[in-house]
């Protein structure tokens, strides 16, 4: 049997006819730079996230360096994040000029862990605290970080918060007043890809920025067309970080079904963990459903010691399988002029030495997950 990682196919054969019709209205209208469509995307990603306002850009990462740069981050600055997300949370911040400051994640959620967070910025000095500008939590594998203690954190040292929900379109968490919100509204600013790998991908690369606020929302709009406010007058220096129409359309078209693929996502996640319980493997561990609604970009185990084996066993037996992230970022080579050595993030650190992501696309059929875990069962064997 064959169960890859991800099959976009599939879920394009459900939706084809729709998506081709959609994108050949932008094409016999020649209009493929904003528009329209991308501005009925933009309401209905805001309605969806529970944001008041959404703004089409480029790619994820371009959601991540156009807040940098709405907040004139530079030179000097410092922003916080953690080692363990993909890599450009971090590119984003060195290519405005600043520096990550890296703090580690909790082992339960992966996220950003809040106690470490405090405890780092406690252990600067007046100076170094004020070069630090902002955070960036990342929501990992579609489960939201600690916004509440993050978020306390950040006001009480008079940070911005932008959360990175590059992995988390529609993820809830919970605070504890009950008030229940959606990644990328509790932050100044939620950034959002739709790599075709995303939970809602586009044709090619495609991301978006919420915020609550409407002077940051005028001035987005702005920022992503150069800084131009009318046609040619810039009084600010932006980029080229526009949606296209294409992408629009085949993006209005998904969202109409995110939730049911969040859905089969979810039950997916629990059929493993049922499958796995009742089978009685022995050694893994699945990931924790620590703060509401996981959305299951990645359905990620962790297995000590033999990770890399059991990942080429499950590779062999027709099974797409991989890791998230295999190098820390405070170990890449871009980045040893931090000067962080291997032991600084030892969550980090483990977390990338013995977690393996498993297919949980929702188009998964009920066999196609019995045959993963009967083959890890096998295999811890
Ligand atoms: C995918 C991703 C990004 C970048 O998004 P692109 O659209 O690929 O630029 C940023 N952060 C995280 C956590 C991601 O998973």
């Amino acid at each position: 049997m064959k169960v890859p990682l991800l099959d976009l196919k599939e879920q394009y054969k459900r939706i084809k006819d729709e998506i081709i019709k959609a994108v050949m209205e932008v094409f016999d209208s020649q209009q493929f730079i904003l528009g329209p469509k991308v501005e009925e995307l933009e309401e209905g990603i805001a309605a969806y996230c529970r944001s008041r306002y959404a703004v089409g850009v480029s790619s994820g990462t371009d959601a991540l360096l156009i807040s940098l740069m709405m907040e004139d981050v530079s030179h000097g600055d410092v922003v916080i994040t953690t080692p363990y997300t993909f890599f450009s949370t971090a590119g984003a911040i060195v290519r405005v000029g600043a520096r990550p400051l890296f703090v580690d994640i909790d082992e339960n959620s992966y996220n950003m862990d809040p106690v470490k967070l405090d405890a780092t910025i406690l252990s600067l000095d007046e100076k170094q605290k004020s070069e630090i500008k902002a955070i960036i939590p990342v929501h990992l594998y579609g489960q939201c970080a600690d916004m509440e203690q993050i978020l306390d954190i950040a006001e009480k040292n008079n940070l911005i918060v932008i959360e990175d929900a590059a992995q988390a379109i529609g993820a809830e968490y919970q605070f504890r007043d009950g008030a229940v919100k959606r990644a990328g509204s509790m932050g100044t600013y939620g950034c959002f890809s739709f790599f075709p790998s995303k939970n809602m991908g586009a044709f090619g690369d495609g991301g978006v920025v919420t915020t609550d606020d409407p002077e940051i929302y005028e001035l987005l709009k702005k920022m992503r067309v150069h800084g131009s406010g009318s046609e040619y007058y810039h009084n600010i220096v932006g980029g080229n970080f526009r949606l296209d129409a294409i992408q629009a359309a085949v993006l209005l078209v998904k969202l109409k079904y995110l939730d049911d693929w969040t859905k089969k996502r979810r039950e997916n996640a629990a059929l493993y963990r049922r499958l796995f319980q009742e089978k009685g493997v022995k050694g893994v561990s699945l990931p924790k459903e620590l703060e509401r609604r996981h959305i299951y970009n990645q359905f990620v185990i962790r297995i000590s010691n033999r990770r890399d084996e059991l990942k080429d066993y499950l590779i062999k037996g027709g099974i797409g399988c991989a890791i998230y992230y295999p190098v820390p970022l405070h170990m890449q080579a871009c980045f040893i002029y931090l000067g962080y050595g291997p032991d600084d993030f030892p969550v980090s650190l483990e977390a990338a030495e013995n977690t393996l992501a498993l297919p949980v696309y929702p188009e998964l059929s009920h066999e196609q997950i019995e045959y993963v875990v009967d083959m890890i069962d096998k295999f811890m064997k």
